[in-house]
Parts: structure tokens; C-alpha cells; sequence
């Protein structure tokens, strides 16, 4: 069998995505391989098909427990025989699969580093054929990044013990230093490299002014999610909780999700965001890791997150089924403010608060910018995006942009005659020249700056502040009230050496919240009544097999395989089996009650 046909029968898939054969037939030449593609690109089918193909075991490295079940139960719906061992397992049945692998009974067997490490396990190793080893997440070898492992740094050692069997090591992690502590760590200096775009061209991104958080998600959740799984983050555990019950009481089945919940909870909130349809869970950040669910339609922040890196990866779980999907978030100036005390305030040696200070002006230096979306946010992974993407906010509504180097100076010149210590509304207040009780009481009614700014109003003072803060112009206090001082960065702007250009905030009632229909999104549209009453009969029939054999409903078919089917309406079997994502098994275990609904609807 070539691999072009492992493929088409086992998965169902019309052809390999860029990379994927290149890296398939690499492994199968005995060779190792390193591949840093991003998350939904279709990472795992490069070990999983040369694994089935070649002699052996391929053996899998996976640090999450959680994943390894998801893998194994797709594996197995498609007819692969694939296990696992982890400390999930009773003695027996994980004796039963080292059995079944010493037999040569298992073509993929995933493992969590701890147990690669067993001596037990190594002498398993060394009694059977090998395929392959896989190390997935490799980043968990660097201590840069957050996943660290200690186990990973020593799967060298073991690896070493097998030095004709191919390795492929594989990770969604971008960063250079990452990578390089990659190769060096798991020895795979000589590896060929398969490194792809971080792209996600089917996620429209957007970033709106925070009006109502809460209102403004209900209306996004209304135009273009109804009845869709998605997340929400939130900063504090409190907000999640809230939050996620304001969503219930609006009829949006929501679920809070943050590490104050109980890990029954925890547990139960997962599976049934993974099991259930149309499931949004509110999470603080705990919640993402090890969850592999390709239809998530969107990821809406309702606080900014911790960094570029956060925000890729956050954004990355959705849509990794390749369909359109949404990374909306809200922000405002209380954010900005917010974010820069907590870095200001953050434990730390200097050069360490250095390095938090400009990945914290990245961030915000993203929200602000009139660029396309798409580049900049390649451009910080050092990637070059050549064109605008016509899929993100900039680019379907550019943003205005005008100079605002005198309100600028004005807004700073208050900050400093006020004494560096207050916040934008009294700052405002002065500009605008409100006499106010306060303001007379502290005699700021005299001051220079008072009723110099009238030609903008509350809103427009209080976007220029936000610019400047998240433009590093202006410093907060850490006081325990939020005030404004000023820093060096703003003195030239107050002695008029520099330009400083805004953009012009729209108003978020009169946001755009429709956005042209991408490629992505018109990949294959339910033309007609018809075809969609069809395919919602037809995720009915999958959620009552799903729930039979209790796996998620995506692991069954995805909804880009259903909708093929309401609209192609395939009339047999092997009709059936030309759309993509049915492979045999699959097709011979579940066929025949999709047929069954495609005949039995009335269009058809
Ligand atoms: P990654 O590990 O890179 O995050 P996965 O391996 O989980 O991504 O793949 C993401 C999704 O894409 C999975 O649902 C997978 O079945 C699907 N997929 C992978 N390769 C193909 C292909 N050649 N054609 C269609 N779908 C694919
Ligand atoms: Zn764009």
C-alpha cells in the first residue's frame, strides 16, 4: 500500500496537506525528522501513517493523559490498532496491552515519558520491533517555555539505545531558543527540518473596544455562533463563575472552567464541552492544555491575555478542523492600566521585568495597531506575511488613523501639572475644564492645562490615554489607586521631537460584527433548507453513536464530513466512502445509518 492509499482508506482523507507526505515518506526512508507546524495542521497522521506502514511499533511520546485517550479512540474508530499505557490503566490491562505489543498486535503505542523511562518497559522495547519513535510536545524539553517536563530531557537516552529506528520529533512551539533546545536536547542536530507556516488563515481575528464585555459577547454569540462550541477567556476565577452563569440565564449552555473548581468538576465541565454540542466554557487559562477539539468556532478573550505567545495559542484552538472560525476580544483602557501594574508590580530581577516589559508592549502594540492583524502577529513570530490577509477587522474595515501629537502633549502636560498621581477621569476632567467639586478643591481649576482639551470629547480623551499607555508613552503609579506619571519615553513627545499618530477608535455599538464571507467560510455552504435540516438530522445520528460508544461526536465525523454528506447525499457505500473523511471502517461501522437518514430525507 502506498501511503496515498493508507490515507485515503484508513482516514478517509482525499490528499495529504502540505508537508505531510514529504514528512511520511521521510520516516518510512528510516530517516528523522523535526516538525514544527502549528496546532490543526495535521501533525499527528505524519508519525500515525508510517507507524502503520513500517514493521513494528510506533512508539509515541505524549505528555498529557488526556490526549493520548483522545488519539487512541480516533485511531481505534478508524480501525488502527492503537494503545496506550499510563498510570490511567489497572495492572491487567496495561499487562494486556505490553502483550499485545510484544505479540505484534499494536502499531501505535503512546506512552507518557515517565513510563518510557521504566526499566520494565525498556526491556519491552528491546524484545520488539520498532517503527518509530515519536516525541510529541518536544518543546517540553526546554525549560523556556511553560510545558517544561524534566522526563523529556532524558528520552535521548533511551532513544540512543535504538539508533536504527527513525525518529520524528514534533511541536506547535515557535520560538528560536525553543527549537534549538529541541535538536540539542533529543539529539536530532543531523534531523531534517519540516517547519511550516503559523498561519491560521481560516481564524478571522478581531479586537473591539470594551463597552459591556458581557453584552457585546452575547451579541457576537447571537450573529455568529448560535448553538457553536467555543471559549471564553477570562482573567479571575470569580469572572468565569459569573460570567458563565449571566450565559445561562441568556440560554447559552455555558460552563465555567478555572483551578478554585473541584477536578470532578473540572472533569465533568471538559467532557462535556468535548461531548455535547455547542458547549462554550468560560476559563481562566487553566484551560486549553490536552484538549483536542476540532470544532471549537471560536475563542473570545473578555480580558487580555498574558503575552503574544498566550494569545497564539489560545486563538490556535479554534477551528483546527481547517472551517472558518472567530478570535474576538475585547479590551479598554482599565485592561491596559491593569496589565501594566501587574508587570510593574511582578517579582523578579530587573532584566526579567525587562523582558515581561516588552512582551507586554507587543501585546498591546497588537491591539493598537492599524496593521493587518494576520502580519503583525506573524511578524512577532518572526514570520513574513506578504500581502493583507482580508480576513481580520483591519483588514475588512481599515481603521482611521490622525495625528495626535498635540492632544498627545496636552494629555501629558495634565498628567505632570496634576502631580503624576491621578487617573484618566479626573485627568479628563481637567482637560475638558468640568469644574468639578474635586477639582476646585485641589485647586486644579487653576492649573494651565484646565479646559484646554474641549475639542475632544470623554471618549476620545480617555482612547488617547489608552494609546499612550499601551504605547509605553505613559507610566502607571503603584499607588493603590491607578494614577498616571510620566516615564522617559514621555519627554519626547511633551518637547515635540516626536510624531504621534492614533488611531481613530470606533464606537463599539457601531462596530462592525458581520464580516465578509471568507474562502474558508464558503468552502462548501449548505445551499438550502434542505441540506441544512439534512445535516442537523445527520449530527443527531452522530451524537446518538457518539454517546453509544461513548467518544466525543468529532471523533466520529467531523461537521465538515457531514455537511459533505447533506449535500452530495451519497446513495450507497462506496458513494459514501468518496466523501472525505469516511475510511473504510468507519464506512463499514456507521455507514449504513447515515445512509439510512440521507434516504429517508424528504429532498433526497
Ligand atoms: P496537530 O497535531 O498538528 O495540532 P492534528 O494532527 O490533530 O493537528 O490534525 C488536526 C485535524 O486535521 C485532525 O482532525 C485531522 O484528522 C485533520 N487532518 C489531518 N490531516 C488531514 C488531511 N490530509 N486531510 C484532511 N484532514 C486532515
Ligand atoms: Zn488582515
Amino acid at each position: 500500500m502506498t501511503s496515498q492509499t493508507v490515507l485515503r482508506k484508513v482516514f478517509g482523507y482525499d490528499g495529504f496537506r502540505p508537508h505531510q507526505m514529504e514528512i511520511v515518506e521521510h520516516l518510512n526512508g528510516g530517516r528523522d525528522a523535526f516538525v514544527l507546524m502549528p496546532t490543526g495542521s495535521g501533525k499527528s497522521i505524519c508519525y500515525q501513517i508510517p507507524a502503520i506502514m513500517r514493521p513494528g511499533v510506533g512508539v509515541v511520546i505524549s505528555p498529557l493523559i488526556a490526549l493520548m485517550h483522545d488519539q487512541v479512540a480516533a485511531l481505534r474508530q478508524n480501525g488502527v490498532r492503537a494503545a496506550y499505557l499510563n498510570s490511567s490503566l489497572t495492572a491487567e490491562a496495561a499487562a494486556q496491552v505490553v502483550r499485545q505489543a510484544g505479540d505484534g498486535q499494536v502499531d501505535l503505542l503512546y506512552v507518557a515519558p515517565e513510563r518510557l523511562l521504566m526499566e520494565g518497559f525498556q526491556a519491552l522495547l528491546a524484545r520488539m520491533p520498532l517503527a518509530l519513535f515519536a516525541i510529541d510536545e518536544a518543546h517540553c524539553v526546554s525549560q523556556w517555555g511553560h510545558d517544561f517536563r524534566p522526563e523529556y530531557l532524558r528520552i535521548a537516552e533511551v532513544t540512543a539505545r535504538h539508533p536504527e529506528v527513525p525518529r520524528i520529533a514534533l511541536t506547535a512551539t515557535a520560538d528560536v531558543q525553543t527549537r534549538k533546545d529541541i535538536l540539542g536536547k533529543l539529539d536530532l542536530t543531523r534531523a531534517a527540518s519540516f517547519i511550516s507556516s503559523f498561519d491560521r488563515p481560516n481564524i478571522h481575528y478581531r479586537i473591539q473596544l470594551k463597552d459591556n464585555a458581557r453584552r457585546q459577547l452575547l451579541s457576537f454569540l447571537h450573529r455568529r455562533h448560535a448553538g457553536h462550541a467555543g471559549i471564553c477567556y477570562v482573567r479571575t476565577r470569580k469572572r468565569a463563575d459569573e460570567t458563565a452563569a449571566w450565559l445561562r440565564d441568556q440560554a447559552i449552555s455555558a460552563l465555567p472552567y478555572h483551578a478554585g473548581l473541584d477536578a470532578q468538576t473540572r472533569m465533568a465541565h471538559q467532557q462535556r464541552f468535548q461531548r455535547e454540542d455547542g458547549v462554550v466554557v468560560v476559563a481562566t487559562v487553566a484551560f486549553g492544555m490536552g484538549i483536542d477539539k476540532p470544532d471549537v468556532r471560536f475563542v473570545a478573550h473578555l480580558d487580555l491575555p498574558a503575552s503574544m505567545e498566550a494569545y497564539y495559542q489560545e486563538t490556535g484552538r479554534a477551528g483546527r478542523d481547517g472551517e472558518a472560525a472567530d478570535a474576538w476580544m475585547v479590551y479598554t483602557l482599565a485592561d491596559v492600566v491593569a496589565m501594566r501594574r501587574l508587570q510593574e508590580g511582578s517579582e523578579g530581577d530587573a532584566a526579567y521585568k525587562q523582558i515581561q516589559g516588552r512582551k507586554l508592549e507587543a501585546l498591546l502594540g497588537f491591539c493598537e495597531t492599524t496593521r493587518c492583524r494576520r502580519q503583525a502577529l506573524l511578524d512577532y513570530f518572526g514570520e513574513a506575511y506578504p500581502d493583507r490577509c482580508g480576513n481580520c477587522d483591519n483588514c475588512t474595515h481599515p481603521t482611521q488613523t490622525w495625528d495626535g501629537t498635540v492632544a498627545a502633549q496636552k494629555a501629558l502636560s495634565c498628567v505632570y501639572r496634576t502631580g503624576q498621581r491621578f487617573g484618566a477621569g479626573h485627568l479628563i476632567d481637567v482637560l475638558l475644564g468640568n469644574a468639578t467639586e474635586r477639582i476646585r478643591r485641589l485647586g486644579h481649576d487653576r492649573l494651565k492645562t484646565f479646559g484646554v482639551g474641549t475639542e475632544l470629547d470623554a471618549r476620545q480623551w480617555r482612547s488617547v490615554y489608552r494609546q499612550l499607555t499601551a504605547a509605553g508613552r505613559l507610566a502607571v503609579t503603584d499607588t493603590a489607586i491607578a494614577g498616571f506619571r510620566l516615564c522617559p519615553a514621555s519627554w519626547p513627545v511633551l518637547k515635540g521631537d516626536v510624531q504621534v499618530q492614533l488611531r481613530k477608535d470606533l464606537h463599539p455599538q457601531k462596530q462592525p460584527t458581520q464580516t465578509k464571507k471568507t474562502a474558508a467560510q464558503t468552502a462548501l455552504p449548505l445551499a438550502d433548507e434542505g441540506d441544512q435540516a439534512l445535516f442537523e438530522r445527520l449530527r443527531k445520528v452522530r451524537l446518538k453513536i457518539a454517546k453509544a460508544d461513548s467518544v466525543p461526536p468529532y471523533v466520529v465525523f467531523h461537521d465538515k464530513t457531514l455537511r459533505e454528506m447533506a449535500v452530495r447525499k451519497p446513495a450507497d457505500r462506496s458513494r459514501l466512502l468518496m466523501i472525505n473523511g469516511v475510511g473504510e471502517r468507519k464506512a463499514e461501522q456507521y455507514g449504513e445509518r447515515f445512509l439510512e437518514a440521507i434516504r429517508s430525507h424528504p429532498s433526497s
